[in-house]
């Protein structure tokens, strides 16, 4: 079996041996096998690694992939042009090579910035072709891929059942779990409406579905008012909730249901940036704080902002750090003695808690004998990053993508001094922008 050794790098672990200021890192095949001060190979190929710092791959929680070929398109749309404009207009036309396209180059940016898990929210499949499209370019990336099946949102036309009213297709989840039965990379769950977005007896149907299924439920909460208000008493009552159950946003959440769904182990995922922009409110990150919880963070939509994970955990660190403080100065009249939150804690959100969301805590999300060899080398020996006082502090604060020099995968290294590995990006770049091209003039859109 393969063995690579990563030699004299600062390891960042988010694991109990805690951070190592100089260190070596054993992969055998697709694990780690040891980390050590100084390991002593015979069999396996050195990666020199002084002057980078080593951390975990990243984890993208949320992000709805298929619009990668629309990037820009909708940074001035608040949420409700969002849902009039992408969900019941550009999202109607894409076909399945539009799906494949903007997954593969969305997947390889995501990689490319250090992100070795995503969360793949597809909820523009009107055919089983698109979801295949999809999934093959997820494939095609080499990254880590949690595939969440959803369902498209257009608007009802005349005499047409409206997507509320309709239930997730079973049928359709199930043959692409058979068809993707035992792959190493790829898992399959269930991107559903919920309470908020459907009616009383499609959110009792799909929760019971994932429940049967084994699946992870995950379902956006918010956004002008829920459909189905009482929901979330009926799906508790019902036995359909715990730690399966991931909700993104979450902001029309009142505390006492925020409480009781942290009680139930259900997981969230918030996307700061894009809350922020689009009109959701504040990231929740807070409130989940007080109830002893954290969040995972999602890009959420390349349309609206960058794909860049590290820019994520400091736009939500940032944005909770200035409620709290406020707040420290609206109570006592005075500037906070010290931080709320550390810098630590917020790559957690990026790293462990995007595990956990998936329910692979025990295999990803940090560095640690036995778990996958998911890893990044952070490049600290820049101007941008120089000197390095606290590894976590500088990998946070500092880090950009000319930072992210190498990324493994599974063991396998897709990205190598700061260049994607076993691709060709010029036909793909070119695929991409005739795709957001067609998209966009199908429907005359002027972008401004
Ligand atoms: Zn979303």
């Amino acid at each position: 079996m393969a063995r690579t050794l990563i030699r004299g790098a600062a390891i960042v672990t988010m694991d109990t041996q805690g951070d190592l200021a100089q260190g070596d890192i054993l992969v055998t095949g697709d694990s780690i096998t040891e980390i050590a001060p100084r390991l002593h190979v015979d069999d396996a190929q050195v990666v020199e690694a002084r002057g980078c710092i080593v951390i975990p791959g990243l984890v993208n929680a949320h992000m709805h992939t298929w619009q990668t070929a629309l990037r820009g398109v909708a940074a001035n749309w608040t949420l409700l042009e969002y849902f009039r404009k992408m969900h019941a207009g550009l999202a109607t036309v894409f076909e399945p090579e539009d799906m494949h396209i903007a997954t593969l180059a969305g997947a390889l940016n995501q990689i490319n910035c250090g992100t070795t898990t995503l969360a793949d929210w597809c909820h523009n499949n009107r055919t089983p072709q698109h979801n295949d499209a999809a999934i093959a370019a997820l494939q095609q990336s080499g990254l880590r891929a949690a595939f969440f099946h959803g369902t498209p949102k257009p608007e009802p036309g005349p005499g047409e059942r409206p997507f509320w009213e309709i239930p997730h297709p079973r049928a359709e989840i199930e043959r692409l779990r058979k068809r993707h039965q035992g792959e190493a990379l790829l898992d399959i769950h269930a991107a559903v409406l919920g309470p908020h977005y459907s009616t009383l007896e499609v959110a009792l149907h799909d929760f019971r579905m994932a429940r049967e299924l084994g699946l992870i439920a995950s379902l956006h909460q918010g956004g002008g008012p829920a459909r189905t208000p009482g929901g979330w008493d009926r799906l508790e009552a019902e036995g359909l909730l715990g730690d399966h159950v991931n909700i993104v946003h979450g902001h029309a959440l009142s505390d006492a249901q925020l409480q009781r769904f942290c009680e139930l182990g259900m997981s969230f995922s918030a996307a700061a940036e894009n809350e922020m922009s689009q009109g959701h409110g504040h990231p929740i990150t807070g409130r989940l704080r007080q109830f002893g919880r954290a969040p995972s963070l999602g890009v959420d939509l390349e349309s609206v902002l960058g794909g860049d994970m590290l820019s994520q955990a400091r736009i939500a660190l940032g944005m909770q750090r200035s409620l709290d403080n406020v707040a420290w100065r609206e109570a006592h009249g005075t500037i906070p003695t010290t931080s709320t939150i550390t810098t630590r804690e917020a790559l957690s959100w990026v790293t462990l808690e995007g595990a956990r969301m998936l329910k692979q805590e025990h295999r990803i999300g940090s560095l640690a004998a036995g778990k996958q060899a998911d890893l990044v080398l952070v490049r600290a020996d820049m101007l941008n990053m120089q000197p390095v006082h606290d590894l976590v502090n500088t990998v946070v604060m500092q880090t950009s993508l000319a930072n992210i020099d190498s990324v493994m995968v599974a063991g396998r290294w897709k990205k190598r001094e700061g260049r994607l590995l076993e691709v060709d990006l010029a036909p793909v770049l070119t695929s991409l922008a005739a795709s957001g091209r067609r998209v966009t003039e199908s429907l005359g859109l002027q972008i401004s």
